[in-house]
């Protein structure tokens, strides 16, 4: 404590003068600031470009696998934005009902492929619930269309 003290009262009464030390300090290590400046940033680019890489290639494989579990939960926004119920599909719980086959063709579904499709479509006023949805591949889901085929339905598949 007393020391501090002491440092305190000498640094008031030497203002100028440990002013200028600093600053006579700083002039001759400037090239050494500005070189570790440069060097700093440099690595830690180097570092954030490898990691961005990693990373979208982490967020490509991610997306791919959930992919339809992003699409679950906009499917239930846009039935509530209908009015229509709406509960949040679990694609497990789906590919456990349809024993992990296609409603459509009828063939495995692989993980990353699967799509909810909704039986009733949203378009139509139909509801995001499970008895309303089934599982499908997401090329089948699409080749099929709004309505093209008749959809089949749970009972004829259980
Ligand atoms: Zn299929």
């Amino acid at each position: 404590m007393a020391t501090k003290e002491y440092f305190r009262q000498w640094a008031r009464e030497h203002r100028e003068e440990c002013r200028e030390s600093c600053r006579c300090w700083r002039e001759q290590h400037r090239e050494y600031f500005k070189q570790y400046r440069i060097d700093h940033q440099k690595e830690t680019a180097e570092y954030w470009d490898s990691i961005r890489e990693k990373q979208k290639a982490y967020f490509k494989i991610h997306y791919k696998l959930n992919r339809s579990r992003y699409r679950a939960n906009g499917e239930k926004r846009r039935a509530l934005l209908r009015n229509k119920p709406s509960e949040f599909i679990d694609i497990d719980q789906l590919r456990k009902d349809f024993k992990g086959r296609c409603a459509i063709c009828g063939k495995n579904v692989p993980i990353g492929k699967e799509s909810i499709d909704h039986i009733i479509p949203i378009a139509r006023d139909g509801a995001n619930i499970y008895s309303n949805v089934q599982l499908t591949h997401f090329a089948c889901n699409r080749r099929r269309g709004a309505g093209r085929i008749p959809a089949q339905t749970r009972l004829q598949l259980v």
